[in-house]
């Protein structure tokens, strides 16, 4: 068995199995695919003290830090259960999709989250070419540009609020009709202006030309009248699913399935840590994510030391 088994290879995974290794510990790592969300990111300019660095590039040297210690990497494996210790400090056992199983003492959660798509023509030709999920990441690679926000909740307003400063126009896409965020974000958000907002507005269709997103067509769900917005990009923000749907009743999840922790990283379950986008830590970012790993191993080797000698 493990001494800690890590689920999940993203950037906070990566950062528990280093922490982990380096206590010497027996130390797996389990994951679907090596590298998490990184994998399908352009342009990386704020993890700090690296300048600039793309997806592909940051998931190959998460792995190779990884590699440059003893670590089990089980890549292409996905967790299907969590089965708690019989008896606190027993073993915690992970059932994996191709019938496997594995056992540790310690068990590190770190399956990360996926963005809801819209689901319509054009979002996935133009991603990463115009389609962008993530506000704080992307925002600046539209400065002095028109950009639409698809979702009219907290994470859509505070989006648009945020764009207004950096890019030339913001036009905020609702499919209900009345923005759900709340009040104050709301009132702000009407004040800016370079900002356009349609509620009961259905997106259709993203399109583009030579690779490049440059524009939205809508259906306004009242007139039935199809309309089209110009712009260069486009800020999808009607969800952030934590992939943490076959943990549930196992341990506890927030409203939105988000693992809760501590401060420590401790979940509902003695031995069991989680760390990074499938909890409950706010501000999803890679930076925050790998120092959440960190934390959670070290929580973890914390754990080992105390239990009991049998
Ligand atoms: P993830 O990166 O989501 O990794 C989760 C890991 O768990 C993966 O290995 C996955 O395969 C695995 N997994 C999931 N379910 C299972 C299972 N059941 N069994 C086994 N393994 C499983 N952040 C920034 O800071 N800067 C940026 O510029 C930036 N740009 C982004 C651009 C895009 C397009 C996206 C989608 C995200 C971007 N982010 C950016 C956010 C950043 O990628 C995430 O915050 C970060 O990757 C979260 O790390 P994580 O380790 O918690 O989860």
């Amino acid at each position: 068995p493990y001494e800690v088994l890590i689920v999940g290879g993203g950037p906070a995974g990566a950062a528990a199995a280093v922490y982990a290794a380096r206590k010497g510990i027996r130390t797996g790592v389990a994951a679907e695919r090596f590298g998490g969300q990184v994998n399908d990111t352009m342009a990386i300019e704020n993890y700090i003290s690296v300048l600039e660095t793309d997806g592909p590039k940051f998931a190959a040297a998460l792995e190779a830090h990884v590699k440059a210690y003893e670590v089990d990497i089980m890549n292409l494996q996905r967790a299907e259960a969590l089965i708690p210790a019989a008896s606190e400090g027993g073993l915690i056992e992970i059932k994996l999709a191709n019938g496997g199983s594995l056992k540790s003492r310690s068990v590190i959660l770190s399956t990360g989250a996926r963005w809801r798509n819209v689901g319509v023509p054009g979002e996935q030709e133009y991603k990463n070419k115009g389609v962008a999920y993530c506000p704080h990441c992307d925002g600046p690679l539209f400065k002095g540009k028109r950009v639409a926000v698809i979702g009219g909740g907290n994470s859509g307003v505070e989006a648009a609020i945020d764009l207004a400063g950096i890019v030339a126009h913001v036009t905020l896409i609702e499919f209900g009709d009345a923005l759900r965020a709340d009040a104050v974000l709301v009132s702000k958000l009407k004040s800016l202006p370079n900002v356009s907002i349609h509620v009961s507005a259905q997106t259709t269709e993203l399109t583009g030309a030579e690779g490049k997103l440059n524009g939205l067509n809508y259906t306004d769900r009242v007139s039935g009248q199809a309309h089209r917005v110009e712009l260069e990009g486009v800020f999808v923000q009607i969800g952030l699913v934590p992939n943490t749907e076959w943990l549930k009743g196992v341990v506890e999840l927030s409203k939105h399935g988000e693992i809760i922790v501590d401060a420590r990283g401790q979940t509902s379950l003695p031995g069991v840590f989680a760390a990074g986008d499938a909890t409950t830590v706010p501000f999803k970012q890679i930076v925050i994510a790998a120092g959440d790993g960190a934390k959670a191993a070290l929580s973890a080797f914390d754990y080992l030391v105390r239990l009991p000698v049998v």
